[in-house]
């Protein structure tokens, strides 16, 4: 989806418009490389269509004398990453230095910004906003983030010009699709994927963040128990996979050098931990987050559990040592309750909720076994092929009134095919060339998973309008 970043100096309002235009959706707090904690990422809807949003400003210097740098730090992320820029000033005091610094900053940059001249409470005073034109912006919005005025307006002109999201999709649905298939002959056609699949091999990824017990469930899997070699600073090593046969079918642990090393500090190892988790999900099938049953769903394990999602690779969310919290709790709790506990982890994790959950304890060797069965099973899944006929049937049989979708939004499927596998992908021929609306589409991926399951696995649509 596309971003729209917001920045200003600190008090202008920037955390009240964030949250006003996020509502209670704001989620994921950014841990990227080389990045520290100082942005959070929200999502926001506007008329049907969708986009995430990032609050550049989350760590807002006390010190005066840290406010250039602050502004420097923020215009960078903004510039980097948005595709459309809010800079908000605050309407009810006098422009600032830092705020004609990072006009100035911003307007340089050539992309397009929108300048909210926030606390115009009154809608009298609204045409004060016009003073703030000296800063160099055509677009001025006087808006009250804290009473809701002028937010409408600001967000019709922002979306306005956001890219339209295309739906990253496998490579060779392009090649399976070069000529369109006759409607009414639908011959189900060889389907190509990445890389044939070896079915008797699956690639596992471990991933999580530190101390989460990857390592250790990675000995459980592995019937192994190597010491923990932490790598010698500015050393490489290589990639050391891991394969295991249970029941006929291999497992091969992907990277597990890189499983196991450990950064110097916290930060490092943390930053570390999300590096590992995009680098192996690369080359795995099957992504097991891992998380601590005694601390919950962390900011970090919703940041790689995004990653997971994003990369197509099926999913598993495990929750380890499980031991501790269902016997003998030292911080006098009552013990857990596994059903209360799920929807915890299913409400912080939305996106997932297609993963299977597994409770169990890799140092105890509870429940490990489930993991074999678990990751079998969702890679059958993600390979599973749905013919032409059976996707027809289907589709006929979906009460589209069901989706809670405004009219205007609703594109009508005149045939649906699944174009690939590893994950399945469906390409749905329209009758408008439109990017789907999220509701839309949440709403028929949960119908496909109904009829066909696709446990474990992200579903891709990608739209084609007919003629
Ligand atoms: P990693 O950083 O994710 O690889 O985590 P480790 O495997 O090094 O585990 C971190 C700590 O948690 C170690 O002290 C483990 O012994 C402990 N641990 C891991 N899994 C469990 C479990 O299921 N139960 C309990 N009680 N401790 C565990």
């Amino acid at each position: 989806a596309p971003l729209i970043a917001v920045c200003g100096r600190p008090n202008v309002g920037k955390s009240t418009l964030f949250n006003r235009l996020t509502g209670t959706r704001r989620s994921i707090v950014g841990d990227e490389p080389g990045i520290t904690r100082d942005r959070i990422y929200g999502e926001i809807e506007w008329q049907s269509e969708y986009a995430r949003i990032v609050d550049t400003g989350g760590v807002v210097p006390d010190d005066e004398a840290l406010i250039p740098s602050e502004i420097y730090r923020q215009a960078r992320v903004a510039l980097d990453e948005a595709d459309a820029i809010i800079m908000v000033v605050d309407g009810r005091t006098e422009l600032a230095a830092p705020d004609l610094e990072l006009a100035r900053i911003l307007l340089r940059s050539g992309k397009h910004i929108f300048l909210a001249v926030n606390k115009m409470d009154t809608v009298q005073i609204t045409s004060d906003a016009e003073n703030f034109r000296q800063l160099g912006f055509r677009d001025v919005f006087a808006i009250s983030a804290e009473h809701n005025n002028g937010i409408g307006d600001l967000l019709d002109a922002v979306f306005e010009t956001l890219p339209r999201p295309e739906v990253e999709a496998p490579e060779e649905l392009e090649e399976v699709w070069e000529e369109e298939p006759d409607p009414n002959a639908p011959k189900p056609r060889k389907l190509r994927s990445h890389g044939e699949y070896d079915s008797k091999e699956t690639k596992v990824a471990i991933i999580g963040r530190p101390n989460v017990g990857k390592s250790t469930l990675l000995n459980a899997l592995t019937g192994t128990d190597r010491s923990i070699v932490s790598p010698i600073a500015g050393t490489t090593r290589d990639a050391v996979d891991e394969l295991v046969e249970r029941n006929g079918h291999g497992f091969r642990f992907v990277d597990t050098a890189g499983i196991r090393r450990k950064g110097k500090t916290t930060l490092m190892a943390e930053k570390l931990s999300v590096i590992m988790a995009r680098k192996h999900l690369e080359a795995a099938d099957v992504g097991l987050l891992i998380i601590d049953a005694t601390e919950g769903v962390a900011a970090l394990d919703a940041n790689i559990g995004g990653y997971a999602h994003e990369s197509g690779r099926s999913v598993i969310i495990v929750v380890n040592k499980w031991d501790l919290v269902t016997t003998h709790r030292t911080d006098g709790q009552p013990p857990a309750d596994q059903k209360a506990y799920t929807e915890q982890v299913r409400h912080a994790l939305k996106y997932l909720d297609y993963a299977p959950l597994l409770f169990i304890s890799a140092a105890e060797g509870i429940n490990v076994n489930s993991v074999f069965r678990e990751v079998q099973k969702v890679a059958r899944e993600r390979r599973k092929r749905v013919t032409t006929g059976q996707m027809n049937r289907f589709l006929a049989d979906v009460d589209f009134q069901r989706a809670s979708v405004p009219m205007n939004k609703r594109v009508k499927i005149y045939y649906m095919t699944q174009a690939a596998v590893a994950p399945p992908t469906f390409v749905l021929f329209t009758d408008r060339d439109v990017k789907l609306h999220f509701g839309f589409e949440r709403f028929l991926e949960n119908q496909v998973r109904e009829a066909f399951g696709f446990v474990g696995t992200p579903i891709w649509f990608k739209v084609k309008a007919r003629n």
